[in-house]
This record gives C-alpha cells, structure tokens and sequence, in this order.
C-alpha cells in the first residue's frame, strides 16, 4: 500500500539559499531541454497542409529523448561545474519531467487525453524536486538529511506509520515556506476488518448545494469557514487583476492570493480527511460514482465545479478505506440520477429540477437521494459479482 506524508521543514537561511538555487538550475535545465526537443520538432516536421516554397534541409540531428538527454548530463556538470552542487538523482528527473510533458502534449496521457504545448517556466515556477532512493536512516526523529543541503529540521506533527518504508523524497517550496513530501509503502498484505459487514454499505452522491447526499438520508454540507476562504480567495484573485502589472503592489496581492490558495487547499483537505472518517465509522463500504475525466465537460457540467475537490475526497476515502480494512467501490456513473430508485424507470429530468418523481410507480424523493439509493444498489451488485468471480 502506497501513502505520502508531508512535513514542513525549517531550513536555516543557508539551506533555503541552497534549495532556492537548487531549484533555479534545475529550471534553466529544465527550460534548455525543453528547447532542444523544440527545435529539433520544428526542424523535422512539414504541416501537412502547406508546404513552404523554399525549404532547406536540416542537418541529420539525433531525437532528443529521456536516455540521451539524461547522457548530456555528464557534459553539462563538466561545462557547468557548479551543477555539481546537485545530487544526481535529482538532477536526472529534469529530462523525465521534459519527456512527460512532451508526451503529454503529443500522445497525450493514459486516457488518450492531450495537455497544451509545454511552456518555458518563468522564475519561480519550478518549485518542486525529488529524490528519487531515499535511505530510511536520513530520517530520524525531528531532522532529514537531504544530500548536498544538509540535516534540516522537520516539524513532525504525525509519525510515520509502523511498517512502512519511505521510498522518495520531495522537496517542495511553497508561498508560506518548504515541505517534504515522502511517499511511504508498506509492503505487507492488506487486511480486511475482523468484522467487516459486506451488508453495511451506504452510497454517496455529489451534491449540487451539498457536499455528499447519502443513500441513508443523511447530508454532508461543505462547513462554512471553508466557504469563507473561498470568498476571500475569489476576492484575493480580483485583486490581483486590478492592480497594474509588474508594479510592486501586484506582486505583494500575487503573494497573498498564493497563500490564500494554500490556505484553502489545506483547509479542504481537512474536512476530507474528517468527512471520510466519519463516513467509514459509520459503514464498511462506501459506494461512489466512478469518475469520467473525458467526458466530465459534457454530462457533468454543473457538477464539475465540485469536480476538483471530489476526486480528492475520493482518494482520500480510498487510502483511509484501505487502511482500516474497509472498501470503496466506484459504480458506473451513467443515469445514476435519471433512474428510479424504487421501479427502475427512466425519469429524465433537467439540472434545475430537484426533486424526482416517478410517474411509474409514484415514488417522490429528492434526486440527489435517488441517486445515491442507485449508486449503492450498484455497489452491492458489484460486490455479489467480485464475490462470484473469486
Ligand atoms: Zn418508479
């Protein structure tokens, strides 16, 4: 089983210098790799639909990919010898990330979906590096020793859980200071809850005034405070548009509406992680809508505002599920809200209508509650036929 932990970590100002300058050479690399699989793109391609008139013929280049663009990163630490100051493993992500976008941007990813051209990334923006073999004993008690920056100290507000291992190490800057990332894995079989009850499952529904509406009735609303700095952050970011670019008061609103962002990603992790325990106190499977990322633009319009934070939840639920024991189980989305719960009957209905009424067998109940009573029927359903099949 695989979870990440994130600590913040405090620096002395010499090794924030040293992260800060680590993450500057990274970023010029990262931009020069870049460029040259661009020119070498640019070099090798005709558009199909137009020909220029004159046309010279480039020179025979190799492709540039992951393999020979980490290789050139020998030659860069002879010509560039204070590349030196950065361990090799980080060093070597550099031409993975370019891969990544690139084939992002020309393959697109697992499911077929295609990202924009990769951009050059300003001053700044490159924020974050890894290591990619940590050794368990460079972290011991409140302090992380990171190769070529030294022993930094760790606010550790949780331990790390017995049996697991730290596999990589993420250094992350952030508007409000640094953090590490480890991603831990624990290799040992997962068990199941000594009484787990395949029977007590509940299906959950994303709500579009509510967080969740469940199959039992009960509802989930997003809490205030976290409605509050979402206003203040919708205010930060008008701010910011306001002011005159390049002039300092832009720059300090930027530097606000970062941490208002942060402090929003925070607090809606937050009541993620407090939402998912106190559905998986209650219920040993929780059932969810599978979630369709290519055709989330089309069906889901007015739920997608929600989108972002719910396959958030979703993981959450998920990792803390698997934790404990306990299940999730991802149903077929299609006419979840349109079916009735009770016949089974098509009802089409529009967004605005909030109510579902059966003109079949007379049932009337809120829709985002047919729905959930349909998400966990469809859960169950899948359940007996994993059952069968094993
Ligand atoms: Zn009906």
């Amino acid at each position: 089983m695989k979870i990440s932990y994130q600590y913040k970590i405090k620096p002395t100002k010499e090794q924030a210098g040293k992260i800060d300058k680590t993450l500057e050479m990274l970023r010029c690399q990262y931009n020069y790799l870049l460029a040259q699989r661009f020119e070498w793109y640019e070099m090798n391609r005709c558009p199909v639909d137009r020909c220029p008139l004159i046309c010279h013929l480039p020179e025979l280049k190799e492709q540039p990919n992951y393999y020979n663009q980490k290789a050139s990163l020998v030659q860069l630490k002879i010509d560039r010898p204070w590349y030196k100051e950065i361990h090799s493993q980080v060093l070597q992500e550099v031409p993975k990330k370019v891969e990544l976008a690139f084939d992002r941007w020309l393959k697109g990813d697992a499911n077929g979906k295609k990202s924009g051209r990769p951009r050059f990334k300003g001053r700044g923006q490159y924020k974050t590096f890894t290591y990619s073999q940590f050794k368990r004993h460079h972290f011991v008690n409140n302090k992380i020793t990171l190769s070529k920056v030294g022993d930094i100290k760790v606010t550790v507000h949780r331990p790390i859980p017995v049996g697991f291992d730290i596999k990589t190490v993420s250094v992350t800057k952030k508007a409000d200071g640094y953090y590490v990332t480890l991603s831990l894995d624990d290799k040992t079989v997962p068990t199941i809850k000594p009484d787990f009850k395949a029977d007590n499952i509940v299906g959950i529904d994303v709500g579009l005034i509510d967080f969740y509406v469940a199959s039992d009735g009960s509802r989930v609303k997003a809490p205030k405070y976290l409605r509050k700095a979402e206003r203040r952050l919708k205010s930060a970011q008008r701010r910011v548009s306001r002011r005159k670019k390049g002039s300092n008061r832009r720059k300090k609103a930027i530097q606000k509406l970062g941490k208002q962002h942060k402090k929003v990603a925070d607090t809606r992790k937050d009541f993620h992680f407090k939402t998912a325990k106190l559905l998986l106190d209650k219920s040993d499977i929780v059932a969810v809508e599978k979630l369709n990322i290519k055709g989330l633009v089309k069906t889901r319009l007015a739920k997608s505002i929600n989108d972002a934070g719910w396959s958030q939840f979703v993981t959450i639920l998920s990792n803390k599920a698997e934790n404990a024991g306990l299940k999730v189980i991802a149903v077929n989305p299609n006419g979840t809200s349109q079916e009735c719960s009770n016949c089974g009957n098509k009802v089409k209905k529009p967004l605005s209508q909030r109510m579902h009424n059966c003109p079949v067998c007379h049932a009337s109940l809120c829709r985002d509650l047919n729905a959930a009573i349909n998400i966990k029927a469809r859960g169950t359903h899948a359940l007996k036929a994993q059952s069968m099949s094993s």
